[in-house]
Order: C-alpha cells, then structure tokens, then sequence
C-alpha cells in the first residue's frame, strides 16, 4: 500500500523525524488558510499523487510553459494561484504513464533555502533477505540515472536484524554524504530513527528524495515516498485509513474487497484459478496453445460463492476478455461446492463469452455433473491441457 507525501512525513514526524512544517488541502481556500499558518515568505506547493517526479512533470490542460507539480511561492497570493491552477488538473510525470494522475489533493509547506540535495532510501533486499539503507551525494534527481552513470557515488549499508541499526551503520552513512562534525551526529540520529520507523511500520519502501541540508545547517526531509507491506497491514490498523482509493487501479481495488490476487494482463483470456503457482501454469499453458492470458487471478483456497462471483464480475469488467478458462483444484474446497459457486456467479452476471471449466480433486464427479446440468454452456475440459486447448478453440471460433 503507497501513501502521499504528506501522510508519509507526519508518520516520520512521530519518530523524531525533522521535516519543514507543511499542511494538506483539499480547496484553493484550504491552501491559503495553511500558507497563513506558515512563517514565509517561502512557501512550496506540492501536487499530492502516488508518484513521482512531480516537479518536472507536466499538467496537461496547461500550456508548455506552466510550472509543474512542486511550485515555489513568494507570497500568499502565489499559493492561491497555484493551488488554484494545479487542483482538478492532470499531471504528467515519468511515473504516471502518458494518462497522468489527477491532482486533487496539495500540500503546502514551508519553503527550504537548501545547501546540499542527498539521497537516501530503504527496502527489503531480496538477494540478503536484510533490509537495505541506500545513500547518495546526488540527490533531487532521478536516481537510475545516478545508478547508471555514477554507480561509485551510491553506498549500501545492509543492517544485520540481529542487531539492528548500529552505531557503526549510522557512521558508515554519514561518511557516504561526507558529513562530519554536527552534521554527521544528526545523520546518526536520522538514520537510526529511519531504521526505527522503517521496521516498526513494517514498511516495503521509504525514500527521501532529496534529503536535504539547509542553508543554516540542518538535516531535513524534503520529500518522501513510502510503502507498506500489505502481508503486514493486519498488524497496523491505524494505517489503513492512509489509503487513497482513487490512486489505485479500479479493478485492482475491487479485487482487494474480495482478497483475490488479481492483476490486469494484455491477452484476451480470463483466468480463474485457486493457487498463485496453478494460475502461473495455467498462463504458460494458455501461451503455449497460442493465446495469451488477460489476467492473473487467484481466488485463494476458501473460494466462496460470493468469491466466484466477484471474480467473474472483475474478468468480465475487462472489455478485452473472449473467454474464461477456469481452472480449480478442489482440495479443502469441493468440486461440488465450487461447481455450484460457478453456476450460480455464471447466472447471476449473465456469462456472454464461452466459459470452460476444468475441475479436478475432491468429489470432482459430483462436481462436472452439476456443471453438465446446469443448463448453461459451460464446456468441461478433463486436464489443464485439454482445457487449454478448448478455450483458445472456442474463442478462435468465435471470433
Ligand atoms: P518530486 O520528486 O516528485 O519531483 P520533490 O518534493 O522532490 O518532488 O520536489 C522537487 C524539488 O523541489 C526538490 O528536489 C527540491 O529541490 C524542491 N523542493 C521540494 N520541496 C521543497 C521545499 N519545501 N523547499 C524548497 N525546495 C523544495
Ligand atoms: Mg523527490
């Protein structure tokens, strides 16, 4: 799960985090009425999206020559300018796609008369299975490109769970932004405090683009992005209220009411299946036969009929989809039960493509007669291949 900007910095705030005092908006009224809370006469506005690069991106009702997403302001009457010209519009950044993001929501925060721009960022390192600080000199711009063309100016530090965040990790990273005196104790006290946060939010990403030194010596966190392990979110209800629906995708956020795995794919065959690794196999299998998939859906193991039915509401939301392959493995579940679960949701959203089942395990006979009398077209297929086989046929056919 992503958050914005300005939820991520009063989550950091908590952990002792300094960032420069700032409000959210949802109104042009609300952007003035934060600005007047603020000292100035600096002000900065911030487009609030889950994404990236918002100070180079582009709105796209505005001219070419407009400011972008991160606007610097001199005066009140600024602020409501801008909050006035970015609200409602679509911006445009590497991060969005050519379709851009709404702005809908702004942040307006204190301006920062900045001395130096770092980089630093933290995630789960699958290849050490530790978590892992990453820091830079370079920071403010597109990190990639530091990757790419100045590997040597990036430092990792990998953190030892055993221990957790040294003192010794704190030196190395203070050292990797060639800080000393002050400026390096504050860097030790940051990233501890980062780690803190980072581990006790469970958090997937957290990075500081730029961090940022200010002209009278400070550390300060000028712009954050960060993620929570969904696997973990059981743990943090007080962070589920940070959801924005409307930056995710539609159909992805349906599928997350029902808990089913689902993502949206380029192929015109649906896919039903219960397991991630089955859905895998039934992808390749659909590919081998010379189709491709239109999504990867894993109902799970306790595939309800309410469960079913969403499922087959969400695969056939996708205008691309010529054909359902569902492909159940009835372990815990029976195929009597999950055969009744497909003919009740194949009724009830009233199936308009060919639909072919194929259902193996427990109970699996009771399971095809229920689908043979159920007086719909449903086509029965006996193995993955078979099944594979009809339904790039049917949809051949129909087409
Ligand atoms: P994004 O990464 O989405 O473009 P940032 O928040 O990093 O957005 O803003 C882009 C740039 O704008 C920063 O690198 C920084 O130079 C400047 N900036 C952002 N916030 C402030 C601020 N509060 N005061 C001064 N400059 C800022
Ligand atoms: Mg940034």
């Amino acid at each position: 799960m992503n958050i914005h900007e300005y939820q991520a910095k009063e989550l950091l705030a908590k952990f002792d985090i300094a960032i420069p005092a700032g409000f959210a908006a949802l109104s042009v009224e609300e952007a003035v009425a934060g600005a007047e809370k603020l000292p100035g006469p600096l002000y900065v506005v911030k487009a609030q999206i889950h994404a990236g690069g918002r100070g180079k991106g582009k709105f796209k009702e505005l001219g070419a020559d407009a400011k972008g997403g991160v606007r610097l302001a001199k005066s009140i009457d600024d602020v409501r300018a801008d909050a006035t010209e970015m609200l409602g519009n679509t911006l445009v950044t590497i991060q969005t796609g050519d379709a851009g993001k709404q702005v809908n929501r702004l942040y307006v925060t204190d301006g920062v008369d900045i001395a130096n721009e770092y980089y630093l960022s933290m995630l789960v390192d699958r290849a050490t299975g530790r978590i892992a600080m990453i820091i830079s000199t370079e920071g403010g711009m597109d990190i990639e490109t530091v990757a790419h063309d100045t590997p040597h100016l990036i430092t990792t530090i990998t953190i030892d769970p055993a221990t957790g965040f040294t003192d010794a990790d704190g030196k190395k990273a203070a050292a990797a932004l060639n800080l000393s005196g002050d400026l390096a104790a504050e860097c030790e006290k940051l990233t501890a405090n980062l780690y803190k946060a980072f581990t006790s939010l469970d958090c997937e990403m957290l990075e500081i683009n730029p961090l940022v030194e200010s002209a009278d010596g400070k550390l300060l966190v000028l712009d954050t992005k960060m993620s929570f392990d969904g696997n973990a979110l059981f743990r943090h209800p007080e962070l589920l209220p940070l959801r924005d629906e409307t930056e995710e995708d539609p159909a992805e956020v349906e599928a997350s009411k029902y808990d089913l795995a689902y993502i949206k794919l380029d192929g015109d065959i649906g896919c039903m299946v219960n397991g991630a690794g089955l859905a895998m196999a039934t992808m390749d299998i659909i590919k081998l036969n010379g189709a491709f998939p239109a999504n990867f859906l894993d109902v799970g193991g306790g595939a309800t009929k309410e469960k079913v039915t969403a499922a087959f509401k969400l695969i056939l939301s996708d205008p691309a989809v010529k054909g359902i392959l569902v492909n159940i493995f009835g372990g815990i579940m029976r195929c009597d039960i999950i055969a009744d679960g497909i003919v009740a949701a194949a009724k009830d959203v009233n199936l308009s493509v060919p639909l072919v089942v194929r259902l193996e395990g427990t109970n699996v006979e009771q399971g095809k007669e229920i689908l043979a009398n159920s007086g719909l077209p449903i086509v029965s297929a006996n193995d993955l291949g078979d099944a594979a086989k009809k339904i790039v046929a049917e949809v051949k056919q129909a087409a």
